[in-house]
């Protein structure tokens, strides 16, 4: 079932959305060759309850953390460790709050340093195709609109689409209905109505679609072990159209980088 949201509940959730917004600001300036994913993790957590909030992975499932720390072919859900970043390395930092009974959720692709040229682009592409992702997301379409224009706008540059790991909906639970898949047909899926909140997230490969699970229980790696990035937005339907809740102004102001969306 899906749970649509009233304009209360949107704005609740916009809270808890942007304060992981600006705990991912946070980190931006953090993320830096030396320094490791724990450490990392641990700023999180002091910056999530020194702002009111709760972090939304910690014992979610069982999960051990506060961030998803997830480097290099790692896609998602990677645990936080001791191993310093290097230079090249790139990040996906997935972070969740929870704050007065709903959740946030969402998740930005760092370059540790200079990156390849390649690996550059995955990340413009990743990123660009969320945003094609959002515009999708208004009444009269439908779930597979969204997942449609993220797989045909980043297939058209070779990457592999994960198909293992979706979106999804959010509020007073990380995850609700609908599932949001970065593949699909236009005009397929469930309908797209005002109140509707969502998580959505693209999980992009410099190589193949294909991905596995390591012994630890949690990360997801790509077969080839080449490159995945993965940028997440929340995002409601707000009169008819999507209105993004969380932000990554916030990041990009601590990297000194200007966005054209
Ligand atoms: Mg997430
Ligand atoms: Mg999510």
């Amino acid at each position: 079932m899906i749970i649509y949201k009233n304009r209360e509940e949107i704005e609740l959730i916009r809270e808890s959305a942007l304060l992981v917004s600006r705990t991912l600001g946070m980190l931006a300036a953090e993320v830096k060759p030396g320094v490791t994913t724990l450490q990392l993790d641990r700023l999180a957590e002091t910056f999530i309850r020194d702002h009111g909030g709760e972090p939304g992975f910690l014992g979610l499932y069982d999960f051990p953390n506060t961030l998803c720390t997830s480097v290099n072919a790692r896609v998602v859900h990677g645990i936080p460790n001791d191993e310093p970043l290097k230079e090249g390395d790139v990040v996906s930092i997935d972070c969740g709050v929870k704050m007065n009974g709903f959740y946030g959720d969402h998740a930005y692709t760092f370059a540790v340093g200079e990156v390849s040229e390649e690996v550059k682009k995955l990340l413009e592409v990743t990123k660009k195709s969320l945003y094609l992702g959002i515009e999708q997301m208004h009444t009269g379409n439908r779930i597979g609109d969204i997942s449609h224009a993220i797989q045909s706008y980043t297939e058209a540059h070779g990457y592999g689409v994960v198909r293992e790991l979706v979106g999804h909906g959010l509020g007073r639970s990380m995850h609700e209905k609908p599932e949001v898949p970065n593949y699909g047909r236009k005009g397929s899926g469930k309908r797209i109505k005002e109140g509707l909140v969502l998580a959505i997230e693209p999980m992009i490969n410099l190589g193949t679609r294909h991905v596995q699970q390591l012994d630890d229980g949690w990360t997801i790696i790509t077969r080839d072990r080449k490159v995945s990035a993965h940028f997440e937005h929340d995002v409601a339907v707000v009169d008819g159209k999507p209105e993004i809740l969380s932000t990554f102004d916030f990041i990009e102001e601590a990297l000194g980088i200007k966005e054209k969306n």
